[in-house]
């Protein structure tokens, strides 16, 4: 069945949102002005269906937590028996939350302590004040194209224009939205992937440094993979200058191997922060280090609090994704990088056949599609992003697969989020498709 062409009920209750949730929802990255609307009904597995009824496949996954599909049934049997049986929030320390924490610790052997918080940029925000506080020090460095949440304390113009960034490839950085009024304090923005650029920036910094952020696997400007050796070498000239390494895994925690960025390329943060996965679809998060760090927390030194922090009933979907996760590892990781690899494949096949330029880079199952001016070898960093993406196209396409009942962001900047609900028919009625949709968008 095709997606309804004419006035859609989508675009109609879109409009009936509008008049109560500014812009028609809770997230700007959900209602940007140049998608095409979609509200959703429900979703299982690969799929979702919107309130017109028309099934699409789903490569957006909801930005990222459902490693196993959507509605897995062993998440929605433990968050139904939690609330059912215990409470969904119970105001005091519950035997569940330490058993998630025991999980996180066996998949994350660093982060000896931990606390739970309801969002990424929660838990950034308190992983920065963390670095801070055990320090002493200021300045936090952070990466052109990565983000790192909407706090104050992170929020930087993370998608600037090229003529904006700094010639010298470090600057302060650009707040991220209006109304910051002067934040974020105290971070500098530096070119990614770019040795010689961190070496100058935290020699520049050096009196005042506490820590460098990265996305350890930048998912926020496409899916950009560090060169070899180059997270060893931010270890490395971390450790020279005293500064802590925060590993922002809110995308790549028991994404890109059950645990992260950090065993895949075995490099040790010594703050670590997860969410996406990990709350499997409910709102949860975490930030973690060495018993050491974290003491400033159990002591009171530092502040971290929250009425839903930990809650019971995400607590209750956290142990199922992790429980299963380390039951399963062995099978479900094949899995989700075999079938991400037939999709890159499949992929440049028909963009190749067609002739036109595309950049398909993928770590495991996170997978981004890169339209580009003509470049064809690999995309390394955010300038080359804004250098050589066609967005304007991008948008086309994915309209044109919207239209084929094949949904993935329009904005090239946002990665695909395969899982292992995704079977190998999925992949090929999304790939016949989008040599339709390359047809119609270029001309062929
Ligand atoms: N860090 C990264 C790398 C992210 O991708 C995101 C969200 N996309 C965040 C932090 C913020 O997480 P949240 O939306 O849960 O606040």
């Amino acid at each position: 069945m095709q997606l309804t062409e004419t006035v859609t009920g989508s675009e109609a209750l879109l409009e009936r949102g509008k008049k109560s949730l500014a812009g028609g929802d809770s997230s700007t990255m959900r209602v940007l002005p140049y998608a095409m609307p979609l509200v959703a009904d429900r979703a299982l597995g690969s799929k979702i269906w919107n309130i017109e009824g028309d099934e699409i496949l789903d490569m957006n996954m909801s930005y990222g937590p459902f490693l196993f599909g959507h509605r897995a049934p062993f998440v929605v049997d433990a968050v139904t028996q939690q609330i059912s049986q215990h409470g969904s929030q119970l105001g005091f320390p519950t035997e569940i939350s330490m058993q998630v924490a025991e999980k996180v610790q066996q998949l994350f052997p660093g982060m000896e302590l931990m606390r739970f918080a309801n969002s990424g940029t929660e838990a950034i925000a308190s992983a920065m004040r963390l670095a801070r506080v055990t320090t002493g020090r200021q300045t936090i460095i952070a990466f052109e194209g990565n983000y790192h949440g909407w706090s104050d304390g992170a929020f930087h113009q993370y998608h600037a224009p090229l003529q904006s960034l700094p010639a010298s490839g470090y600057g302060p950085a650009i707040p991220g939205t209006k109304g910051m009024n002067g934040a974020p304090f105290d971070l500098v923005i530096c070119r990614g992937n770019d040795t010689d650029c961190l070496q100058r920036c935290v020699e520049a910094y050096s009196d005042t440094l506490a820590a460098v952020i990265l996305e350890p696997v930048g998912g926020n400007c496409g899916v950009i993979e560090s060169p070899s050796g180059y997270l060893h070498f931010v270890r490395e000239i971390t450790l020279d200058y005293n500064a802590l390494l925060i590993f922002d895994e809110v995308i790549t925690g028991m994404r890109v191997a059950p645990g992260g960025a950090q065993e895949k390329y075995e490099v040790n943060p010594d703050i670590t922060v997860i969410a996406k996965v990990l709350g499997g679809g409910y709102p949860g998060s975490a930030f973690g280090a060495s018993r050491d760090l974290m003491d400033v927390v159990v002591r009171g030194d530092m502040f971290h609090g929250g009425v839903y922090s930990g809650n019971a009933a995400c607590m209750a979907a956290a142990n199922a994704m992790l429980g299963h996760i380390l039951d399963t590892s062995t099978e479900s990781y094949p899995y989700l990088y075999s079938i991400t690899s037939k999709l890159a494949s499949g992929l440049r096949d028909v963009f190749g056949r067609a002739g036109v330029p595309c950049i398909v880079q993928h770590v495991g199952p996170l997978l981004s599609m890169y339209l580009t001016d003509g470049k064809t070898d690999s995309i390394g960093n955010y300038r080359e992003v804004r250098q050589h993406c066609l967005f304007q196209e991008y948008i086309q396409l994915q309209h044109a697969m919207q239209r084929r009942n094949v949904y993935f962001h329009p904005n090239q900047f946002e990665p695909w989020f395969p899982s292992t609900a995704h079977s190998e028919a999925d992949i090929e009625f999304l790939l016949e498709r989008m040599e339709d949709s390359v047809s119609e968008v270029f001309g062929l």
